[in-house]
């Protein structure tokens, strides 16, 4: 993967997959644009710029408008463009039907789905100005199986492959790709904050294993490997695609 003189601005970038797509993107020549509502976004960019590498970071809450306009304008500024935004903010906390009220709902779908209308609608005008781009999604492995517990987070991940699927199409004239990524289960910053949350022995991830046809849970660098290859030239005649990076999850729960 070559992406020596590319800009790409990664959302939820501090922490979890986020960081490891920032840390693959670096690596490989791109300069980066960390795009979080945590303070670890201000570290991460200074440990990699000690290393060298030219990142910024920007306070950005994907659910204000303002907020995704200022880090799309950041981008311009700093680097003056932007090729690649990878949409990757997310939360997942977990709630039945019964107990998801109203406030819960917003907050799920404002982050995981408005967040990324949000900032598509912010970059495409930059992308076409400069002639096309490249937009990866997170998804979900539960946009497609559901999942009791996570009600409006799966909602929210289906929201966003429909998103993925209708941009693609409607950008493909404009030479902007638009693929997603549905990560099966990841042991994330995240992850782990919510499984101790619920009294889970810190050896949980390899407690789980079983359950994954390939024997274990995803890292991050695995996730991150699919998002860096969607946005390389590799992937230039991928477009409108959601790429399942699951160790066989969700076809062993058919
Ligand atoms: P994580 O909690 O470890 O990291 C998420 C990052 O997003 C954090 O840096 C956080 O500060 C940031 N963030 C949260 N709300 C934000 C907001 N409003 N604006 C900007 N940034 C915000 O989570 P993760 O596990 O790395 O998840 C990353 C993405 O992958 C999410 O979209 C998640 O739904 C998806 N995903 C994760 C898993 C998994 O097993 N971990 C599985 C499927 C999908």
């Amino acid at each position: 993967m070559n992406f020596d003189g590319k800009i790409a601005l990664v959302t939820g970038g501090a922490r979890g997959i986020g960081a490891s797509i920032v840390k693959q993107f670096l690596e490989n020549g791109a300069k980066v644009i960390i795009a979080d509502v945590s303070p670890d976004g201000e570290q991460l960019m200074e440990q990699w710029r000690s290393q060298g590498k030219e990142v910024a970071y920007v306070h950005c809450d994907v659910s204000r408008e303002n907020d995704v306009n200022n880090a799309v304008s950041v981008a311009e500024q700093q680097f003056g463009k932007l090729d690649i935004v990878v949409n990757n903010a997310g939360i997942f906390p977990r709630a039945d039907l019964l107990q998801t009220d109203e406030a819960f709902w917003d907050r799920i779908m404002d982050i995981n789905l408005k967040g990324v209308y949000l900032m598509c609608k912010a970059v495409v005008p930059v992308m076409i100005r400069q002639g096309g781009g490249c937009i990866v999604n997170m998804g979900s492995l539960h946009a497609s199986i559901g999942g009791e517990e996570l009600f409006a987070y799966a909602i929210s991940k289906g929201g966003v492959v429909t998103l993925t699927r209708n941009l693609a199409h409607a950008l493909a004239k404009h030479n902007i790709r638009v693929n997603g990524v549905h990560p099966g289960w990841v042991a994330s910053h995240g992850e782990r904050a919510l499984m101790r949350a619920k009294g889970e022995d810190e050896d949980w991830p390899e407690q789980h294993s079983s359950v994954m046809p390939l024997g274990r849970l995803q890292t991050e660098d695995d996730i991150a490997n699919s998002v860096v290859f969607l946005c390389s030239a590799n992937a230039g005649q991928i477009t409108g695609q959601m790429l399942t990076v699951d160790g066989g999850l969700g076809f062993s729960m058919l």
